[in-house]
Formats: structure tokens, C-alpha cells, sequence
């Protein structure tokens, strides 16, 4: 097996900077809370709130919407948030968006429950695979059609603490 940088940890920390800036813009100082999807998105939640200006109220959430490898359509609760996030404005943070299906159940279901606000963060997009249209509010990089690792991402609960994003190849 082998792992080639597809996006060096230089690029990763450059976006991230834009991308908190654009998140201090818009909360203009409002208190926010990061709802941070574990276990892929732990980095970036980390390295994006260490470089925003914005007041943040800190909780994660593990949902699964997969069997294995197949989709079963249903939104399973690994992992709720403690938090009431009633009139509150919420940013959810995600590692990746592949088919949509799990941030678009996730969105639903901090919908139920009223906050003032709802905004996405996802530091990768496949627009290639969606199946379910996500409006991503804060977007680190679009990406081709391939399975990377580190930064937060796994392979088989592997490569997680690489400092870049790598893609995964089995040869
Ligand atoms: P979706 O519900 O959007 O199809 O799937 C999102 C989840 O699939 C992500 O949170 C992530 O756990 C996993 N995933 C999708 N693509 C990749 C990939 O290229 N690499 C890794 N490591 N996980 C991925």
C-alpha cells in the first residue's frame, strides 16, 4: 500500500485561516456553537477554532449512517451533544461530504430542535458522488472522486494523525 499528499498540510492550514476569517465575518462576535462530527472532523474542528476570533461553545456528535460499507438510509445516534441548541447559532463541522446523506440527516435533526442559526463547515467535498444536495456554508476544497486519509480521516481507524491529506492507494 502507499500514500501520496494530494493536499499538503501548508495548503490545509492556509484555507483554514480564509475560512475563519469568513466565519468572524458573518458571526460579527455572536457566540456560536461547533458541533464538531466525530471522529474525522477532530483536526479540523481544532485547528479551525484556534484560528477564529468568533466566541465558541465546544460539543461533538458520532452518527453513523452506514453498515460496513452500505448506506442504511437511517441516521444512527453513536454520540449526542450535551448542549440545548435552542436560539443558538450552530456550526456544524465535517471532514467530508461524499453522497450527503449523513450531514443531510444531520441537518435535519439539529433543525428539530430550533437553533437561531444553522451553517455547515466541511473541509472536503466530492461533488462527484452526491446523492443528497448539501449547502455547504464553509468549504475547504473540492475534491475528484478518490479515498483519501489523514488530517482526521481513517482507513480502517488508521492514518488519522497524518498532518496532510493523503490518497490511499492499495498497490
Ligand atoms: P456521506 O454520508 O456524505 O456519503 O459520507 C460521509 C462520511 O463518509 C464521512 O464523514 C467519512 O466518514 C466517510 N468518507 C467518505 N469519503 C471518504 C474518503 O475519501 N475517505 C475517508 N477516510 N472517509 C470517507
Amino acid at each position: 500500500m502507499s500514500v501520496s499528499t494530494y493536499i499538503s498540510a501548508e495548503k490545509i492550514q492556509e484555507r483554514i485561516n480564509e475560512i475563519a476569517h469568513l466565519v468572524d465575518i458573518d458571526y460579527n462576535g455572536e457566540e456560536v456553537v461547533v458541533i464538531g462530527v466525530l471522529n474525522g472532523a477532530f483536526m479540523f474542528v481544532s485547528d479551525l477554532i484556534r484560528a477564529m476570533q468568533t466566541p465558541v461553545y465546544l460539543d461533538f456528535i458520532a452518527v453513523s449512517s452506514y453498515e460496513g460499507t452500505e448506506s442504511t438510509g437511517k441516521l444512527k445516534m453513536l454520540k449526542d451533544i450535551k448542549v440545548d441548541v435552542k436560539d443558538k447559532h450552530v456550526l456544524i463541522i465535517e471532514d467530508i461530504v461524499d453522497t450527503g446523506l449523513t450531514i443531510t440527516k444531520l441537518k435535519a435533526l439539529m433543525l428539530e430542535r430550533g437553533p437561531k442559526s444553522l451553517k455547515l463547515a466541511s473541509l472536503l467535498h466530492k461533488p462527484s458522488r452526491t446523492e443528497h444536495k448539501v449547502d455547504i456554508d464553509y468549504l475547504g476544497f473540492e475534491i475528484e472522486d478518490k479515498f483519501v486519509i489523514g488530517y482526521g480521516l481513517d482507513f480502517n481507524g488508521l492514518y488519522r494523525e497524518l498532518p496532510y491529506i493523503g490518497e490511499y492507494s492499495a498497490s
